[in-house]
Order: C-alpha cells, then sequence, then structure tokens
C-alpha cells in the first residue's frame, strides 16, 4: 500500500537521551520528528506544529502524560490524534489510566528504538486504514449497518433507529477502537449549534444498547470522557 513516512510526530520526553534516540530512528525512517520537553510545550507544539501522531512519555515536568492526554482527548481538534505513551514499567497503572484516556497504543521502558518505530508504523496504519469518506455498509458482529438505506439490523431482523440514535451508532462504528469525548460526539450528531448538554449523549446511548443488546458490551464508557466502540476486526 501506498503507505509514506514522511508524517510529522511530535515526541515528547523530558530525558534528552532518550529523545534523541527516538529522534534519531523516526528521522532515519523518513519521519519528520518536532520534539517537547514538558507537557505545556506539548500542548503548544500539538497547536503549532499539527503533527500526525505523538509519542507521549508519561513522566514528564510540569504536566504529566496523562494530563496532556486528556486535554488532546477533550478538545474536537485533536480528540482523533494518535498518541503513543511511553511508560515504565513500574507504572503499570497509570498506562492503563492512559489507555482509558485516550492513547492508542504504549510502549514499555527500556524498549528497543526499532520497536517503537513499529508501534508508530503501525499505529499511523490503523488511522490510514480508517474510512476517509464514508463506506456504504457496515458489519460489526452480526449488526450490519447500511448507510445508503438507512438500515440497521441485527442478523435479518430490522431494529429502527432514531436519526440521532442512526448518526451516534454510526460515528461509533466509524472510529471504532477508539475514544469519543461527549463533546465530539455531540458535535458530530447534534451539530455544534446544538444547545443541549452532553447528558444527551448518555441517554442516546443507553437507548442504543437497548436496541441493540450487542452493543451492551462493546461500547465501553470510559472514565469521565466519553465513549468507546470495541475494535473488533470488522469490514467496512
Ligand atoms: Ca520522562
Amino acid at each position: 500500500m501506498g503507505f509514506t513516512n514522511n508524517k510529522k510526530i511530535l515526541i515528547v520526553e523530558d530525558e534528552q537521551d532518550i529523545l534523541q534516540l527516538v529522534k534519531h530512528y523516526l528521522e532515519k525512517e523518513g519521519f519528520r520528528p518536532v520534539t517537547a520537553t514538558s507537557g505545556l510545550e506539548a500542548l503548544k507544539k500539538v497547536k503549532e506544529d499539527k503533527p500526525d501522531l505523538v509519542v507521549l512519555d508519561l513522566m514528564l515536568p510540569e504536566m504529566d502524560g496523562l494530563e496532556v492526554c486528556k486535554r488532546l482527548r477533550s478538545v474536537s481538534e485533536t480528540a482523533m490524534l494518535p498518541i503513543l505513551m511511553l511508560t515504565a514499567k513500574a507504572e503499570e497503572s497509570d498506562t492503563i489510566v492512559g489507555l482509558e484516556l485516550g492513547a492508542d497504543d504504549y510502549v514499555t521502558k527500556p524498549f528497543s528504538p526499532k520497536a517503537l518505530v513499529a508501534r508508530v508504523k503501525a499505529l499511523l496504519r490503523r488511522v490510514e486504514r480508517a474510512p476517509s469518506s464514508e463506506p456504504d455498509l457496515y458489519r460489526y458482529g452480526t449488526l450490519t449497518m447500511n448507510l445508503g438505506r438507512h438500515e440497521v439490523s441485527l442478523g435479518i431482523q430490522e431494529v429502527p433507529l432514531t436519526a440521532k440514535e442512526f448518526g451516534l451508532l454510526e460515528h461509533l462504528l466509524r472510529h471504532r477502537g477508539r475514544v469519543l469525548t461527549r463533546e465530539v460526539l455531540l458535535n458530530a450528531v447534534w451539530g455544534y449549534d446544538y444547545y443541549g448538554t452532553t447528558r444527551t449523549v448518555d441517554v442516546h446511548i443507553r437507548r442504543l444498547k437497548q436496541k441493540l443488546p450487542l452493543l451492551e458490551e462493546a461500547i465501553v464508557s470510559v472514565k469521565s470522557l466519553g465513549y468507546k466502540l470495541k475494535d473488533l476486526d470488522v469490514s467496512g
């Protein structure tokens, strides 16, 4: 496939030797690395440089990686930005929190630079694989969503959904495997000029789960952030 390595990668790490090592290996592979050495600088660089992916260390001065991750996920411009976390073995519980806060993957220190580059590539590929234009059909387990006909079915049984439920399900399917904040879902489905609260999203998620029981386990609530539809390897 036409995968190119000229993507801009923001590396956030306060330990200079690790920072330089990662930078060196990414450059060698043709990536364009930019760097930050603190959490606040990371947020600034994301805004200014608009990287395609962030390699984010957990332990950082001023603001730690978890907070950076949370902030990036809570605004729609960076809600979908791929984040690869760097963690130490001793920080395992933080790693789990990091994944819950929306990091896409993590690498444990000490790591081989080659392995890190491989994970960066894999994550970029995963993101590129996500359809940029709407497909006609999504399949998720026994669920089929036909966008053209505006139909959702479980097996052969058609399940009637309201327009908002349909829009919500479509957004979850399109971005499955990724954490979507309530704000992002609200903007995507209800629009920016909608005056309701993010509670609206919770109510509709609950209705979707009632109508489509297979989503009960598949849509997971992510601590204080939003929702994620678990990634099945599905077509669409
Ligand atoms: Ca560090």
